[in-house]
């Protein structure tokens, strides 16, 4: 098998069928070896029996792996990463966001350069809300201030690699998985192409502005323990301040010039003040506390209900 193209797809019943056939029309007339391995992601709506109907109608390259509820794309991109066959993998979403063209352009790519191991796609230009490419810029530029890890401004999941780079992803075990960090994390040698991206073929993004917080709040701390400075920081720059105070009101007495400050009123300030920041810190600490707990618990990244196999390898 030489190709396996990961599918995540959650609530995606309109789209399924366009992509396979999308993808079909690229890749068989181009005369490839390749499957298709859908992870149906919990889905609310009919992807599975769309995706059921694609398997029945396919003569073997379909594979499809069902969760047993809604895990996230993370979850599903590595289900879909663990079920590939093919010599070379590529994450895709099942919208056409991502044109199946592209992937034949990085197998390309891939097969003329064996040192390369990896062939990532970057929007040049977003097709988006101006508010939303700002907060997007602004947490690249956080990330990677705050980060050993480098993260490629405009990256997406929409890449092809090989099995060692596969290997590699599938052998981090962290439940919070952030993949466009674990990609760049396991290193190996990628390169970067422009894409455009496009129109979604049907349907809404999943992701809403306080899920794409989420997923950056997720990034940022599993990719950095800079957050759990801060306290130390804000500590010791309150500190700071509260000496210099007292050496000013001390100075003030001294030279019998009273302030207009009533103290009681300063009082209440400062002690909200400091246990607000206190509680900030407990409240950071408690974040990271949080992602060892469930780490430590050490569950599955996924559980699947079903799993179906290309008719070739059935019985
Ligand atoms: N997706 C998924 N699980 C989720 C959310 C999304 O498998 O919980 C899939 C979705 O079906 C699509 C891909 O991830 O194939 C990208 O999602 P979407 O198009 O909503 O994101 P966007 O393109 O807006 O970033
Ligand atoms: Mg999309």
């Amino acid at each position: 098998m030489k190709l396996s193209l990961v599918v995540p797809c959650y609530n995606e019943e309109s789209n399924v069928r366009l992509f396979h056939d999308a993808a079909a029309n690229v890749f068989d007339n181009e005369g490839y070896d390749y499957e298709m391995v859908f992870v149906n992601d919990g889905s609310k709506d009919s992807t599975l029996a769309k995706l059921k109907e694609l398997h029945n109608e396919s003569d073997k390259n379909i594979r499809i792996v069902s969760f047993s509820r809604n895990f996230g794309k993370e979850a599903a991109m590595y289900a879909g990463i663990q079920h590939a066959k093919g010599e070379y993998i590529c994450l895709i979403d099942a919208d056409l966001q991502q044109r199946p063209e592209v992937v034949a352009y990085m197998v390309k790519r891939l097969e003329e350069n064996p040192e390369l191991d990896c062939v990532a796609a970057f929007q040049e230009q977003r097709i988006e809300d101006k508010t939303l490419s700002f907060f997007k810029a602004s947490f690249y530029r956080l990330i990677n201030s705050v980060s050993s890890t480098t993260f490629v401004q405009g990256a997406s999941d929409f890449r092809t690699f090989r099995r060692n780079v596969a290997q590699a992803v599938l052998s981090l075990g962290e439940s919070h998985r952030f993949s466009k960090g674990l990609l760049s994390w396991v290193g190996f040698n990628t390169e970067y192409i422009p894409y455009e991206v496009q129109e979604r073929a049907s349907g809404e993004s999943k992701w809403s502005f306080v899920k794409l917080f989420k997923y950056a709040v997720e990034g940022i701390m599993a990719f950095s323990t800079a957050p759990l400075s801060i306290p130390l920081f804000l500590g010791a720059g309150l500190s700071a301040v509260s000496v210099l105070y007292l050496i000013v009101r001390a100075i003030c007495c001294a030279l019998s010039l009273y302030d207009s400050f009533d103290r009681g009123t300063l009082l209440v300030f400062l002690a909200l003040l400091i246990g607000g920041v206190q509680l900030i810190c407990i409240g950071i600490v408690g974040q990271y506390l949080a992602k060892t707990y469930e780490q430590g618990k050490n569950r599955p990244i996924y559980l699947a209900r079903e799993i179906i196999e290309p008719k070739e390898k059935q019985e």
